[in-house]
């Protein structure tokens, strides 16, 4: 079958064809690209065409796909068994891991994605402050949750939905957003409701707008705002944990939140997510205290062991953040040089592995500013780029994911696929 007609296929079965929407290409038109195999930086599809990723399964595969000791751990335990729904020891390893490599976090209660792990999170907060409230930020997003569905950006910025159906006003009526980098707006709507506030929760780097870094001090002030008014800082780290450093964000911009979730890296490719804190934060969770969180697949033994794989190679690897860091500067700049010879308002913005392409002529610090892109321009480029074996987050809404595979004949190939466009 052709990819069109697979997708023809799929649809008549799965809605819209695909089984999470921002695979859907409705941004940029067209039709997925149905894949078969994947191996360190590249992507495969039906027909063994090959493609550079920088999706890398949005953002779990930052040491490449298929990594030979990946592979291995999880064969090995396929061997022994898929899940017994009780304690393994492999449970005890990654929680170990996780918390001798990032600041701040004694205890891990894993999930199985980042949805859970940021509902879990904010359950928890409100469990440990007594409050209801919770503020979020324009353009992020935390998983399909409810309470998220708030001005969130990703999927539901690309399809342009301004009121997510099946959500009551009265469940996300407790949910406060504010724009994100706007020092006064935050510490207004702090000021007005920081005593009825569990959480603030943030995406310390944002990713689900393109990628949006926070301005400089922003976090440290989240972090006082908090401490000030009582109020749980959540780091959403389910993108940057384990891609921005070890320790994630947190390391990077030596804040410490009270509780951080955790997916994508920790699975290795395979769905989990995490959330953890402080020992006494997160003693309040079931079976210790009385804010129920549960799970039948939880810590899955197959999933664990892919994740603790990915860890212990990203924790062994010295340099793996520099290099990344460097790989993507590089895109980053001679996007930016290549652009500006050719007159065109574009704006890159990046941090580590993490790079978005804006085409507007103003810095992008928000959503708002997110919202001037010409898209029209994003979905030529998009298409001139996939044309050219070069897979792109199929939005201006998502961040573009380098890994430890990349080399500088991808990078080499990528500006060459750039400059292409824009010549
Ligand atoms: N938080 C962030 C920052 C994310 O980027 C995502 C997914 N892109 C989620 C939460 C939700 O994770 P999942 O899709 O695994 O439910």
């Amino acid at each position: 079958m052709t990819n069109d007609e697979l997708f023809n296929e799929a649809q008549q079965f799965i809605p819209g064809g695909v089984n999470s929407p921002v695979r859907a290409f409705r941004q940029v038109g067209g039709t997925p690209v149905f894949f078969e195999r994947a191996q360190g930086a590249y992507l495969y599809d039906t027909s063994g065409t090959r493609y550079i990723d920088y999706i890398g399964s949005w953002g779990p595969m930052v040491i490449g796909h298929r990594h030979e000791s990946v592979v291995t751990a999880v064969e090995a335990q396929l061997r022994k068994g898929f899940s017994f729904g009780a304690p393994t020891v492999i449970e005890t390893a990654i929680a170990k891991k996780m918390a001798g490599m990032c600041p701040n976090v004694d205890m891990i209660r894993m999930v199985n994605s980042g949805t859970e792990a940021c509902m879990s999170a904010v359950r928890l907060a409100r469990g440990f402050t007594g409050r209801s409230k919770i503020l979020k930020f324009e353009g992020h997003y935390h998983g399909h949750a409810d309470l998220f569905l708030k001005k969130a950006g990703s999927g539901v910025a690309t399809l342009g939905i301004k009121v997510p159906g099946g959500v009551p006003e009265a469940v996300i009526a407790d949910t406060l957003v504010t724009p994100f980098n706007d020092v006064k707006a935050v510490e207004q709507i702090v000021a007005r409701h920081g005593n009825e506030m569990a959480a603030i929760i943030v995406e310390p780097v944002a990713g689900n707008m393109g990628c949006v870094p926070p301005v400089a001090g922003y976090l440290q002030l989240l972090r006082e705002l908090c401490s000030h008014h009582g109020i749980l800082l959540i780091f959403d780290e389910v993108m940057t944990g384990f891609r921005l450093a070890k320790g994630g964000a947190q390391e990077l911009f030596s804040v410490n939140a009270d509780i951080v979730t955790y997916g994508k890296v920790i699975g290795g490719g395979m769905p989990v997510g995490a959330f953890g804190g402080r020992r006494e934060i997160m003693q309040k969770v079931a079976p210790l205290g009385d804010v129920y969180q549960a799970g039948t697949l939880s810590g899955n033994p197959v999933a664990m062991s892919a994740g603790l794989a990915t860890l212990n190679v990203i924790d062994a690897a010295a340099g793996i953040f520099k290099a990344l860091e460097n790989y993507t500067s590089t895109l980053a700049d001679e996007i930016r040089k290549i652009s500006s010879a050719a007159h065109a308002p574009v704006v890159v913005n990046q941090m580590g592995s993490m790079l978005s392409v804006h085409f507007c002529d103003t810095s992008v610090q928000n959503f708002e500013d997110a919202k001037r892109g010409d898209n029209e321009t994003f979905r030529k480029f998009f298409h001139h780029m996939l044309k050219n074996g070069i897979y792109l987050p199929p939005s201006p809404y998502e961040s573009w994911f380098v890994s430890a595979a990349h080399s500088e004949q991808d990078l080499a190939a990528t500006i060459s696929a750039v400059k292409d466009f824009f010549e």
